[in-house]
């Protein structure tokens, strides 16, 4: 019996796990920064994406 129930736990920072790649578990971040190779970390392709939004609602703001 898993001593965790559901719950996984990253190998690399045992936080909660979000993603298996294989066979391991990876939190989001942990997994972001092996296997994405963007070269940023997940934080700030988040902020990236965020802006990226604000800049997409101000656009279609401007549309209506
Ligand atoms: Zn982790």
């Amino acid at each position: 019996m898993n001593i965790y129930g559901d719950m996984r736990i990253c190998t690399k920072c045992d936080m909660k796990a979000d993603v298996v790649e294989n066979g391991k578990d990876y939190c989001a971040e942990c997994w972001w920064e092996s296997f994405s190779n963007t070269g940023i970390k997940l934080k700030d392709y988040h902020k990236q994406e965020k802006e990226n939004n604000i800049e997409r609602t101000k656009s279609n703001q401007k549309k209506v």
